[in-house]
């Protein structure tokens, strides 16, 4: 069990170190702001959504390794997914997270099971996820984790 503790974090700090799809996106027609107070993250996504596809994701952002390694694994994880498949991808997370729900379908979004044992850190993991949630229900608002 420890050595694939010791892989899930590599592959955090891995994405936090070098953060995936991170940047703008052009022709983004989806964009929502995310902060969660509590440690000070801050991120930015942005979407572009082809019918019912997002078939670009981007994130901008400052905050912890957890924060910046979630968005960046979320993008990966979303890319070329429907809407509705990016929804119940969020709930299998949250309840990864949560109650420690079934990660066989989470692929590698499985390396955040450990946060469950640090409960102010779970607002971090699904901070940018919240954001993606904002934006596709295109409320230009931004969103906060309180
Ligand atoms: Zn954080």
């Amino acid at each position: 069990m420890s050595n694939l503790r010791d892989l899930y974090q590599e592959v955090i700090l891995d994405h936090n170190r070098v953060p995936r799809n991170f940047g703008t996106l052009e022709n983004a027609n989806r964009e929502a702001e995310g902060h969660n107070p509590l440690c000070g993250d801050r991120v930015r996504v942005s979407l572009h959504v082809e019918g019912d596809r997002i078939d670009g994701i981007a994130f901008q952002g400052s905050g912890c390794a957890i924060s910046t390694a979630s968005a960046s694994l979320m993008t990966e994880a979303l890319k070329g997914r429907t809407v509705e498949e990016a929804r119940r991808l969020f709930h299998g997370f949250h309840d990864l997270l949560t109650t420690g729900g079934n990660a066989d379908e989470l692929g590698k979004l499985a390396v955040f099971a450990g946060v469950r044992e640090y409960p102010i850190r779970i607002k971090c993991a699904t901070l940018a996820w919240h954001a993606v949630q904002a934006a596709l229900e295109q409320k230009d608002h931004p969103v906060s984790t309180e």
